[in-house]
């Protein structure tokens, strides 16, 4: 039996004249993906995006996955393709419905003739195709008005499309409609789930991550990168550029005191960034900060971190509670990867008592005793890039 996918795309980002870029970008990204699993053709009519496999080969199941994870799709239905008579109708039905109808109780049967030479008006179809739902389902029970589920049959020009029910799409907007951001990328659980959630606003996504080897890891490095691959799941593909921290590190050690080292090493990644996001094209920041979560969370610290920047720093998780991230995390599939247990940057030279309420100018006093710009230029110099590749 033939498949095809029905893929639903959002209403509200639809008017005016965004519609066909919106559109395009969607249907760039699924081609794109479409490539993975085989030969499809994907096509546009109304609100819906079809893919269609060109030979028994094309993954139907795994397009499914993939396009499943396609920020600006809200649903997807799978769907038989058939002859457009009643006997195939009938078989593919009896066949191919069923296993959308389990676990419930009612439905209704809805049709659309756009070929008007179909013998039968919508009314007659749908009756026939309600009496081969209840023939093979007994048990179930039409309900015109508050269906638990609803069975499409529709008469095209050249087949019959039959779908029932629709699995939930990723939602958002379509990945390149709306910008690029630079994502600080640590391998903690915060920082993956505010790339997942600023790419979903249709913000393309490039990374930086600061590491400190040798105190740093290879490996820590190496969870940074899988974490960034399945973020990519989602996001598409995107760079990884590594800037190493350990020089500044082993400056601020040797002449700055203790108590704010974490705060001014906050203020050189956020200096790197920006520079860097400025290079790459970016107009914003992404961190994973979530107000009070530690020491350099709280409000003053943020408030002596953050004037750094000169772009604008998106915080999708700020207002958001551990439990509610750790969930978003095991959604997306990144948990289990963040809770390996790497050294972070952050997480050497760690100070006993970092400021929770530091003052900037005691911060400023504190940086002046190092020359912050030359510093900066140079964790840049020293930039590299790991591309990150994934299989969608
Ligand atoms: P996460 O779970 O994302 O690591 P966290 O709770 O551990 O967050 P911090 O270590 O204070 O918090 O980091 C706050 C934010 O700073 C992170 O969410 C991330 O955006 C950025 N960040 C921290 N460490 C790094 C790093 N090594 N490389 C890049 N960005 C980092
Ligand atoms: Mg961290």
């Amino acid at each position: 039996m033939k498949e095809i996918l029905l893929c639903k795309y959002g209403e509200i980002v639809l008017k005016g004249a965004n519609r066909r870029f919106f559109e395009d970008t969607l249907c760039k990204t699924l081609r794109f993906r479409a490539k993975h699993y085989g030969s499809f053709t994907i096509t546009r009519s109304q609100s819906t995006l079809v893919i269609e496999p060109n030979d028994e080969f094309a993954d139907i199941d795994g397009m499914f996955e993939s396009a499943s994870k396609v920020f600006g799709i809200v649903g997807i239905s799978r769907c038989a393709v058939c002859e457009k008579d009643m006997s195939a109708i009938e078989r593919t039905v009896k066949e191919y419905v069923p296993q959308f109808l389990d676990g419930k109780k009612t439905f209704k049967v809805e049709a659309k003739r756009s070929d008007k030479r179909f013998p039968l008006d919508s009314m007659r179809i749908c009756a026939e195709v309600g009496g081969y739902v209840l023939e093979t389902l007994p048990h179930l029970r039409v309900d015109v008005h508050n269906p638990e589920i609803v069975v499409h049959v529709e008469i095209r020009e050249f087949a019959a499309y039959i779908h029932a029910g629709q699995f939930k799409g990723a939602g958002g907007m379509p990945v390149g409609s709306n910008g690029k951001a630079l994502l600080l990328l640590s391998g903690g659980i915060d920082s993956p789930v505010a790339g997942y959630m600023i790419a979903k606003r249709g913000v393309q996504i490039d990374a930086v991550h600061f590491e400190s080897f040798p105190y740093t890891s290879e490996r820590a490095k190496e969870k940074v990168l899988e974490l960034a691959r399945e973020v990519a799941q989602y996001a598409g593909s995107f760079n990884v550029h590594v800037v190493s921290l350990t020089h500044i590190q082993e400056e601020l050690v040797k002449t700055c005191e203790e108590d704010y080292f974490t705060l001014l090493l906050r203020r050189y990644m956020m200096a790197i960034a920006d520079r860097l996001a400025h290079k790459l094209g970016c107009g914003g920041l992404i961190t994973g900060e979530s107000l009070g979560q530690v020491a350099s969370q709280t409000m003053q610290a943020i408030g002596v971190t953050d004037p750094v920047a000169t772009l604008p720093v998106f915080r999708p998780c700020i207002g958001m509670d551990k439990e509610e991230i750790v969930q978003i995390a095991r959604k997306i599939g990144t948990f289990e990867t963040s809770i390996q247990p790497y050294e972070d940057c952050c997480t050497v030279f760690t100070p006993k008592h970092p400021r929770t309420r530091p003052e900037l100018a005691k911060v400023l006093a504190e940086e002046q005793k190092l020359d912050f710009e030359a510093l900066v230029q140079e964790a840049l110099d020293g930039a590299y890039v790991e591309r990150v590749r994934t299989e969608f």
